[in-house]
């Protein structure tokens, strides 16, 4: 047996499933606890921090009644929608309601503007209670992407080999490193990070690209989450282990000189050479802005290739194969 598990006002008992919806005033954020039968790692599952990222958002609903709470040890909480405003708005990035990124503000104000109250919200009932996390994203509506992992490197050397482990068994092969997220709980931007900066192993998941409710990148991710499950001891069976993991160092983010129209010269996951165009940027009137070159050669990992673009905002990432981790 296991004690109750609570997120806001539902109660889900040892064996139970119960859902529920957080209510912020200005948004909600509905939510599953799956509370097992047995102990073990309670296991959070956050999707829409990004409101137009379908995959993650359509594998949950996949995988809700795919989990029995009576075969399980520890639980799982799922966040179905966390960007509710974002979502039933249709945005990209923002907020409809604050402008803010929903995935820049954790660990988010009680009191804070809407996309912060959310942030504060997860943090608080679903990551303070939780011993992992798999933050679900894809390329936002404008963005497309190849599927890969952000695999966080921190100074805790202990701390790595768990998330290293956790990374290894998502079921995705290419492993983006990311050494630069703030290691400041109170400051720590990402969702993902806020688990981190709290001592627990999480990972930023991404399959999926361009506003598509893509079957095909949604059950990537389920089939994801439920090897992670296995791998946690939540759920019973061996799990699997990648074969073959491509690390790669990201380049900086390639950012637009200025507003107007983009036109994308490369694919996702394509190779590129180091000075590769990888968009052209107009104005409104046809002329020419600039060519947006690629910082290094490397692997595409996502291309912004929907039109509207503002100065300073993402055009691409590009992947530096490397050796090992
Ligand atoms: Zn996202």
């Amino acid at each position: 047996m296991r004690k109750d598990l609570r997120v806001g006002s539902a109660v889900a008992a040892s064996g139970e499933a119960v859902s529920g919806t957080l209510d912020l005033g200005t948004s909600f954020v509905p939510f599953t606890i799956f509370n097992g039968a047995r102990d073990g790692a309670v296991l959070a599952l956050v999707a829409g921090n990004h409101g137009y990222e379908y995959p993650p958002i359509l594998a949950l609903q996949m995988l809700r009644p795919r989990i029995h709470p009576r075969k399980l040890a520890g639980a799982v909480i799922m966040v179905h929608v966390a960007n509710m405003p974002s979502f039933l708005g249709r945005t990209v990035y923002f907020s409809p309601l604050d402008q803010k990124n929903l995935n820049r503000v954790y660990p988010g104000k009680a009191d804070g503007t809407p996309s912060e109250k959310i942030a504060h919200a997860i943090t608080t009932e679903v990551i303070d209670q939780s011993d992992y996390l798999l933050d679900l994203h894809c390329g936002d509506g404008n963005e497309s992407l190849r599927p890969y992992v952000y695999q966080t490197v921190t100074a805790d050397a202990a701390l790595n080999t768990r998330i290293a482990e956790l990374v290894a068994h998502c079921g995705f092969d290419h492993m983006v490193i990311d050494r630069g997220r703030p290691r400041d709980p109170a400051a720590s931007v990402y969702c993902s990070n806020t688990a981190i900066t709290r001592g627990k192993p999480a990972v930023t998941v991404e399959a999926g690209f361009l506003g598509v409710p893509d079957e095909k990148s949604s059950k990537m991710i389920a089939s994801g989450v439920e090897n992670v499950m296995r791998y946690l001891k939540i759920a019973s069976g061996s799990a699997k282990r990648v074969k073959r993991p491509v690390f790669l160092d990201p380049a900086p983010v390639v950012t637009s000189p200025g507003t107007g129209l983009l036109y994308p010269c490369v694919k996702r996951d394509q190779n590129v050479k180091k000075g590769a165009v990888l968009a052209r940027i107009t104005d409104f009137f046809g002329r020419k802005i600039a060519d947006v070159k690629a910082p290094v050669s490397g692997k595409v990992l996502y291309i912004v290739a929907t039109p509207p673009i503002v100065q300073g905002q993402p055009v691409g990432c590009v992947g530096v194969p490397r050796k090992s981790l």
